[in-house]
């Protein structure tokens, strides 16, 4: 692997799972010159979920180098540096537009021609514009989404200019409700929109999305539901300043956040590797239906043991978990090497609320606990989803350490219960006995 742009090993996407990825290389004793990472981005691996949080805090913002991986999991932090002492190759700012897996080959914008022996695919999300629901006027300067460290200047910039101005978040998920707070933080006066009942519909009960309706609420953001986005009416300098929703409301904007999903960056691969829902099939150890090429992270589509049946996890401990396992297979040929056994884990931090799930959310019954009330200094409380009265997931608001990974046990352990009303009285506690 002396010729230029050839590697042993290299990971296209310079996300989370790559940066994981390239220090388990390291760890286990990857040559310098080996290994190559092709990112479209200009900066190192880092944490992503940096950019909907900290990033855009009023006061002491996150910046980078602060947020290179591996600091989210409390290891080392990995700069240009680290890369350059470990012989590792970043090659940044490099949008690969083909692929040939025959020939081994990813070619770039420019023309420059890459070629590797194993491949991992880390390519992540990208963003799901109104655009491609046929909502007009999303290109407008003042209308945003975030994914990476670009689009999150961006909102620095339009949080400055638009100083104590409107803001409209479109969107009820984690993105929205995560910078719903931040841009609200940063004193800018916010309205909500998303077309479900409650946010977070997808993992929240009705019960659960109730209390954080309320505490957004409390803070001074509008909330307008159970509606979508129609048009954004630019003026004539291309500045958008009405968002024109379904059901004839109009409301007034000075910037416009929209967080309304994200799918996984796969084009590159179509018809080459077996895929589903977008996703790159994998087996338990992120192996393609392509020798020597691996998927990682958002794009993989993998065996989840636990539950016996295949998934695609978007969240960043899956990212950094899968690109360890990956890793292992990759390096470990000669050993047996366990397959990949995955607790969906999921968290979110706005304002001074935290919580965290473990498990699935499924089954017939789930079991409310603990204070949501507004008053209390620090509500705390959670929510047990039973499926065939076993435990299957469970989620908490305002735990410490011990008290989340006593969730994290029930949920791995999904212990059956006989008495919901015991459950009910024993609450968190009960997660004690696992
Ligand atoms: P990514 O981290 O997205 O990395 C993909 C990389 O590939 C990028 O560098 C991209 O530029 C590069 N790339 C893609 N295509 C090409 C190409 N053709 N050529 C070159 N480079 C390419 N998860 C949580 O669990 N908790 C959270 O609180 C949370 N918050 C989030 C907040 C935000 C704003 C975002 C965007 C995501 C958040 N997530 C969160 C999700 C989490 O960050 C992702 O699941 C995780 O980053 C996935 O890692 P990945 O390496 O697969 O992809």
């Amino acid at each position: 692997y002396l010729f230029p742009n050839c590697f042993k090993y290299l990971i296209l996407g310079g996300g989370v799972a790559a940066g994981y990825a390239a220090r388990e290389f390291s760890k286990r004793g990857v040559k310098p010159g080996e290994l190559g990472i092709i990112s479209e981005e200009s900066v190192a691996p880092y944490e992503r979920p940096a950019l909907s949080k900290g990033y855009l805090f009023p006061r002491n913002p996150s910046r980078l180098p602060q947020f290179h991986v591996c600091v989210g999991s409390g290891g080392e932090r990995l700069g240009l540096n680290w890369y350059e002492e470990k012989g590792i190759e970043l090659i940044l700012n490099t949008k690969i537009v083909k692929t040939d897996l025959k020939s081994k080959t990813l070619t770039s914008e420019d023309g420059s021609v890459f070629k590797f022996g194993t491949l991992i695919i880390a390519t992540g999300s990208g963003v799901v514009k109104l655009s491609d629901f046929g909502v007009k006027g999303d290109q407008a300067k003042n209308v945003l989404y975030l994914r990476d460290v670009k689009d999150a200047d961006k909102v620095v910039e339009a949080m400055k200019a638009k100083k104590n101005g409107k803001a409209v978040v479109v969107g009820g998920g984690y993105i929205g409700l995560e910078v719903g707070a931040v841009l609200r933080q940063n004193n800018l006066n916010v309205t909500m929109v998303y077309p479900g009942h409650w946010c977070m519909s997808r993992l929240f009960t009705k019960e659960i999305a109730e209390f954080y309706e309320r505490y957004y609420t409390s803070k001074g953001i509008k909330l307008v539901k159970e509606t979508s986005v129609i048009e954004l009416e630019a003026d004539p300098n291309g500045e958008v300043k009405k968002v024109k929703l379904k059901n004839g409301r109009e409301l007034e904007a000075d910037v416009v956040v929209v967080g309304v999903g994200a799918r996984p960056a796969t084009g590159l691969f179509q018809g080459q590797l077996e895929m589903n829902k977008g996703g790159i099939k994998t087996d338990g150890l992120f192996k393609t239906s392509v020798n020597d090429v691996y998927a990682i992270g958002d794009v993989a589509w993998f065996p989840m043991k636990i539950y016996n049946e295949r998934r695609r996890v978007e969240h960043v401990d899956h990212a950094r978990k899968s690109a360890m396992k990956a890793v292992e297979a990759i390096m470990e040929q000669e050993k047996v090497v366990e397959v990949y056994d995955y607790l969906p884990y999921f968290y979110s931090r706005v304002f001074d609320l935290s919580w965290q799930f473990y498990g699935d959310n499924v089954g017939e019954r789930t079991v409310m606990f603990g204070n949501r009330n507004l008053v209390v200094k620090k509500p705390k409380f959670g929510c047990y989803w039973i499926k065939d009265g076993k435990i299957m997931g469970a989620f908490l608001e305002g735990g410490d350490s011990e008290e989340n990974k006593a969730m994290q046990n029930l949920a791995w352990n999904q212990p059956k219960v006989d008495d919901l009303r015991e459950l009910e009285d024993k609450g968190l506690s009960f997660a004690f006995n696992y």
